[in-house]
């Protein structure tokens, strides 16, 4: 059995016969600082809660989900790549969900399974923490289709944002610009290949948005296209968090851009699943100096 590293902050709950359980399915889970976070909060709130990793294959998608309610689970977050297949097994959606057709958070509630998404959230406000929430008529390029490319394009659309999806794949990126387009009364999204991306393209742009999996530990890189293109005076979001500053980040930063980290991200979605699932405020600082890089 593997050992934590010395010093690695666990939530400091102390498991019981009553102790109520939150999750996170996914694939994989292993990077996810997540349970950091989230025990972090239970234990600084005085929560009888814990929240555990939950590695879940396709395959598997079904039957760990409708196991929540039979595991007596109070919720569980959803990531890669159980955003949108993920759909099916829940009996209802708020608004952003649907929208999205793509959701982070479960909420048991009796026998019924709610699904979120707190993403939007988390990427509207992760903007705002970094002084670029006045976006209104800016252009901004959002590289990925895929759960956190459709939270990043509606959330960047709803603030005014005239949106160019990228994406390797199209299908994914013409159905997004669809649901922007249908979510967003009079918004402007196109979507455009990552095969025919030019440099004139992201230099136009005023906020540039990795939400690909490109950046996180074993898959591969943000196209240099991209990361060699930017400017000072772009806004530059990775929603990929990785143990040091991301090599888009770090670029960007040298280069004078105003930079948003996926960490951030992360506490502002995790801060809205909290608060579903406890019915209590979120402790933000308690969150961020649990997953800060030191
Ligand atoms: P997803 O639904 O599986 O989507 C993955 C996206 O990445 C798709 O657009 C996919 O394009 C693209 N992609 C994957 N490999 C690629 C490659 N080699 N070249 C070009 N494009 C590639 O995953 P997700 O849920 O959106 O998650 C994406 C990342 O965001 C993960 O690292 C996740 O941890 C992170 N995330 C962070 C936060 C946060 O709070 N900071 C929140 C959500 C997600 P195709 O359509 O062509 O396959």
């Amino acid at each position: 059995m593997a050992r934590s590293p010395p010093g690695d902050a666990r939530g400091g709950t102390t498991v019981t016969g009553i102790t109520k359980l939150v999750g996170i399915i996914g694939d994989p889970v292993a990077h996810s600082l997540s349970p950091r976070l989230h025990n972090a909060a239970f234990q600084a709130c005085g929560l009888d809660m814990v929240y555990v990793p939950l590695p879940v294959r396709a395959p598997g998608l079904a039957a760990a989900v409708q196991g929540l309610t039979a595991l007596g689970f109070r919720g569980a977050n959803v990531t890669i790549p159980h955003k949108g297949a993920v759909l099916p097994y829940l009996s209802w959606l708020d608004d952003d969900a649907r929208a999205v057709e793509a959701v982070n958070t479960i909420v048991v509630s009796g026998e019924e399974l709610r699904g979120y998404n707190t993403d939007i959230e988390g990427v509207r406000g992760a903007l705002v923490e970094a002084g670029a929430g006045d976006l209104r008529g800016a252009a901004g390029l959002v590289l990925g289709a895929g759960g956190a490319g459709r939270a990043a394009a509606l959330a960047l659309a709803r603030m005014g944002v005239l949106v160019t999806v990228v994406n390797r794949t199209a299908a994914p990126a013409e159905r997004l610009t669809a649901l922007i387009s249908a979510a967003v009364p009079g918004s402007r999204c196109r979507w455009l290949a990552l095969s025919d991306l030019t440099a004139a393209e992201v230099a136009a742009q005023r906020v540039v948005v990795n939400a690909t999996s490109l950046g996180m530990a074993g898959a591969g890189k943000v196209p240099a296209l991209l990361v060699d293109t930017v400017t000072a005076g772009q806004v530059v979001f990775d929603v990929v968090y990785t143990r040091s500053e991301t090599h888009l980040l770090a670029q960007a930063r040298a280069r004078g851009a105003t930079v948003v980290d996926g960490l951030s991200m992360l506490v502002r979605q995790a801060a809205v699943a909290f608060e579903l699932w406890t019915g209590e405020r979120a402790p933000l600082e308690v969150m961020h100096d649990a997953i800060a890089r030191r």
